[in-house]
């Protein structure tokens, strides 16, 4: 780390690596709270409409993505569920 440092930032002017990580954590923290809040997303695929329709959409097919829900786990969410499991397998 340090002579990347030396290497972007004079001694008069030093980096402020410690308003990085603030603004770094605050956007973590922002970005659980909203995973939280809002667990889905749109499925990329089928793009959120969940089925696949022939041109003139009088056929479709459910999309095996999202199973035909149109909505995705978001990541964090899931990184958030993964914990929870491994928290309760511990119990
Ligand atoms: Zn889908």
């Amino acid at each position: 780390m340090r002579p990347l440092i030396a290497a972007t930032a004079t001694p008069e002017h030093p980096m402020p690596w410690g308003w990085l990580l603030a603004a770094l954590a605050l956007a973590a923290v922002g970005y659980a709270a909203s995973c939280a809040w809002w667990p889905f997303t749109r499925c990329g695929r089928c793009e959120g409409r969940g089925r696949f329709t022939r041109a003139d959409s009088k056929v479709w097919r459910p999309c095996r993505r999202c199973k035909g829900s149109g909505a995705r786990l978001r990541v964090g969410r899931r990184v958030w569920n993964r914990f929870a499991r491994v928290r309760q397998a511990g119990r």
